[in-house]
């Protein structure tokens, strides 16, 4: 018999945390107190001044109807200030800025609006699932960048071969970088700029985490001359204001290459509710606002615990400059399954095998700091006790 499900879904790259969701629901059904540094997703409230804002403008039944095109100029005002304040890059609000359902509805869309059947993406491994998904979607191959620590976790781009840079149209580059925490500098978003320039592919730069830093503010992609005429920047609410059920992003960035995805979207979705639009300029008005800045605050003494917690344990972790994740190198001759699951049940931690973000993440877990700074002491203490 044949199966409603179209055949494109069996190209997705297979979900490797299967195993140890179903461990760590085992460990819970079980009654044990679990520590669970799993999910990406700030356990901490929006501020409450975005609340406020998002109370007063859902009663306005101006903000009810449909909320078509780009995104409200106000919002793309704000971000064009923001814009010019933080990164000194000036924008266009009509042009070179795109307002998002999430970021992840605008990665997932973007090849839809700039790949064509065989071309190829470059996609960094270990990295974020959607970059894969949406280009197999758009009917285009994935060519993989693998990053490593020896290379500060930044792709090499002497080492693709010389078909690939001529297939490729698009390459995704995400710092500061999830899963590994890795901060660019501005000379290799050169390095890029001057390579995407040289063989006519296009960069887009995720960068949902360029807020949460613990010491020198990280670039965007747009500091570089001439950046705007090859790529795109992807910015989100979601990680910076503790915004992720909210969905808000926006992309800056080429006026080509936005007016595409600008297309595809008026044709999958109607805008994004206009309440949460209000809502979002005034998180980024609110940007330097000293309960944002103590957010960051909360994840580096958690981040401070957690490196503390594993190096005394024995595990060769780094201190990461920026995210609220930890990249935690596993006890020398550990893989990272064998990590993952050995921390689950000997400790009742949960943590993410380094492997499920491709081959490239092997030997290293990640740690979301999610968790309260109490209860990091307590999971490193727990952990500190397994012997390797
Ligand atoms: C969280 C995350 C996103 C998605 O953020 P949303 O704006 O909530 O969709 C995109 N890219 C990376 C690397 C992320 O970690």
């Amino acid at each position: 018999m044949n199966s409603w499900r179209a055949e494109r879904l069996s190209q997705l790259p297979a979900y490797l945390f299967v195993e140890i969701d179903r461990r760590k629901r085992e460990a819970l059904d079980a009654g044990r107190d679990v520590i669970d540094f799993g999910v990406g997703d700030p356990s901490d409230p929006t501020p409450q001044f975005i609340v406020d804002r998002m109370a007063e403008a859902i009663r306005d039944p101006a903000n009810h109807r449909y909320a078509l095109g780009v995104g409200m100029l106000e919002l793309r005002r704000t971000v064009v200030d923001f814009f010019a304040q933080r990164y000194g890059v000036s924008l266009d609000p009509d042009s070179e800025v795109v307002v998002l359902l999430g970021s992840k509805e605008g990665i997932g869309h973007l090849p839809t609006a700039v790949v064509n059947p065989g071309d190829v993406v470059l996609a960094p491994e270990p990295g974020y699932p959607v970059y894969v998904s949406g280009t197999i979607f758009a009917g285009g191959t994935c060519h993989t960048m693998p990053l490593a620590e020896r290379n500060g976790w930044l792709p090499v781009l002497e080492d693709i071969p010389a078909e690939v840079r001529r297939r490729a149209k698009l390459m995704w580059l995400n710092y500061p970088n999830n899963p590994t925490a890795a901060v660019a500098p501005l000379s290799f978003f050169e390095e890029a700029v001057a390579f995407a320039r040289k063989h006519n592919i296009l960069i887009a730069q995720d960068a949902p985490y360029c807020e949460i830093y613990f010491n020198s503010p990280p670039p965007s992609i747009l500091q570089v001359e001439g950046a705007k005429d090859v790529a795109i920047e992807f910015h989100s609410l979601s990680k910076t204001f503790n915004m992720t059920g909210w969905r808000i992003a926006f992309a800056v960035g080429n006026r080509e290459v936005l007016a595409a995805l600008a297309k595809v979207k008026s044709n999958l979705d109607s805008g994004l509710f206009q309440a949460i639009q209000h809502a979002g300029i005034a998180a980024l008005r609110g940007i330097n606002r000293p309960e944002i800045r103590e957010q960051i605050e909360v994840y580096r003494r958690r981040r401070d615990v957690a490196v503390a917690g594993f190096r005394e344990a024995g595990w060769p972790v780094a201190a990461p400059q920026a995210t609220f994740y930890v990249w935690a190198k596993c006890p020398p001759g550990v893989d990272s399954m064998t990590a993952t699951s050995r921390v689950l049940d000997e400790a009742d931690v949960v943590v993410v095998p380094g492997a499920g973000f491709g081959p490239a993440g092997e030997g290293y877990v990640r740690l979301a700091l999610t968790v309260s700074e109490e209860r990091t002491r307590e999971a490193v203490g727990r952990i500190a006790k397994i012997t390797w």
